[in-house]
């Protein structure tokens, strides 16, 4: 009987093990390219269903939209160039050791931008998430029991100062750690707000010109008295000059999107730093299982996407490109010039968005129609003619227009004014 179940078990275990070898050395292609038609190796590169067409957004029955407003989430971000989609593909065919590859990406990053020494990066979903995900770093260090605990921050520091013109919907990621803001306006009230609770102070780079304390003195004060100096600078490429800047500046956190005009995936972002800090900053988001961050996943396919993105962005001339955008602006502006009541300017913002635009002012009396009312029905055309507005005037830029969408966009607002015009 002994005997029996010993030689049952091994004849089961020699069997086992054939099959196992079978399965992965001799059958394991077939099995691999039979069993899995919709694997690399099995796919025959014709899509059926969705996307079939060619055009997924139509099949699904969306209004496409020509995008002259510029790099907004709502609106898709950017487009990725084909060789980032080309790149992501090619991600996308192998498992990899997440953490691994962040630190390795970060590395390359850091040596791309030419960041000083003991700086690093990682890739975060948007820069929201480089923000939320960077302070709980700078509130949890590298511990376990306050990574888990936060945003209960008992026993961690719990203010964050920030002026009160750089309030903004940004700093709902830094409250979402837990933290309370604390609002200065002036040198004397970042001294008397700072405290043994202070964790950090945060900049909002476009907002530079609106609060009292400038750039280069919010980092000095905030390094003075011992705490971290974050800075969104989100949308504020191009230039590509300011991805290093602000680091050599000594700012020690800076958070900056993906999918704006740097073209990566639209759900990625930048956390540039001291390394410990940005270390920290991943230890607080996913992969990373019981963390407030777990919630910002970012992909194999998002991560090494962004790295392309950010090697082919650096390698562009953007000067070139700024002359195609302003050749494009130009269609719309030469189309409407001569209508009565329309005058014309060109102002690039300085910091965030730093590319061209156009300005479209509309005398009231001349027109029956508001700016609002006007990019209302430019909106609702087929396709959607999507453009900003401000008072007075309707904006637009060119940065994320299509070749032959100029002469469209031109058309479009040409024909609503006339429409309206008194
Ligand atoms: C766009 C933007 C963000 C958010 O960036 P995402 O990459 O979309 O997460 C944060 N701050 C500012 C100033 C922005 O313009």
């Amino acid at each position: 009987m002994r005997k029996f179940v010993t030689a049952e078990i091994s004849r089961r275990g020699l069997l086992g093990g054939l099959a196992f070898l079978a399965g992965s050395v001799l059958g394991g292609r077939r099995l691999f390219g039979a069993a899995m038609p919709d694997g690399p190796t099995g796919w025959n590169g014709k899509i059926t269903g969705l996307g079939a067409t060619g055009d997924v957004y139509k099949e699904l029955g969306l209004t496409p939209v020509i995008n002259a407003q510029g790099t907004e989430t709502v609106l898709g971000g950017s487009l990725i160039r084909p060789e980032v989609t080309a790149v992501m593909e090619l991600a996308a065919k192998q498992f990899v050791v997440i953490m691994d590859l962040e630190a390795t990406v970060g590395k390359r990053i850091a040596e791309l931008l030419k960041l000083p020494d003991g700086y690093s990066a990682i890739v975060t979903s948007g820069a929201a998430s480089a923000i939320q995900n960077g302070y709980s770093g700078i509130l949890t260090g590298g511990s376990a029991a306050n990574i888990a605990q936060i945003p209960d921050l008992t026993g961690m520091k719990s203010e964050v100062i920030i002026q009160k013109a750089h309030r903004s919907a940004w700093d709902h990621q830094i409250r979402a750690t837990g933290v309370k803001l604390v609002e200065v306006e002036t040198v004397d009230d970042v001294h008397n707000a700072l405290s043994e609770r202070t964790a950090a102070m945060h900049f909002l780079n476009l907002s530079d010109p609106d609060g009292q304390i400038k750039r280069p003195d919010w980092v000095k004060l905030a390094h003075a008295a011992g705490v971290p100096a974050f800075l969104d600078m989100a949308a504020d490429v191009p230039p590509k000059s300011r991805l290093t800047d602000y680091a050599e500046m000594g700012y020690d956190l800076i958070a900056v999107s993906g999918g704006k005009a740097i073209r990566g995936p639209q759900c990625t972002g930048l956390l540039i730093g001291r390394e410990e800090m940005v270390h920290n900053a991943l230890l607080n988001m996913s992969p990373n299982e019981d963390t407030l961050g777990r919630p910002t996943k970012v992909g194999k396919e998002e991560i090494v996407g962004l790295l392309k993105a950010l090697e082919l962005y650096l390698a562009e001339d953007q000067e070139e490109l700024d002359k195609e955008q302003w050749r494009k602006l130009d269609t719309v502006a030469n189309r409407v010039a001569k209508i009565p009541g329309v005058t014309l300017t060109q102002e690039v913002p300085e910091i965030a968005n730093h590319f061209p635009a156009l300005q479209v002012h509309l005398d009231p009396s001349k027109f029956s129609a508001n700016p609002h009312q006007i990019a209302a029905e430019l909106a609702a055309m087929k396709p959607i003619i999507s453009v900003s507005e401000g008072p007075g005037t309707i904006e637009m830029t060119a940065i994320d227009l299509q070749p032959g969408e100029d002469r469209m966009v031109a058309d479009a607002l040409y024909g609503v004014l006339k429409a309206h015009s008194v």
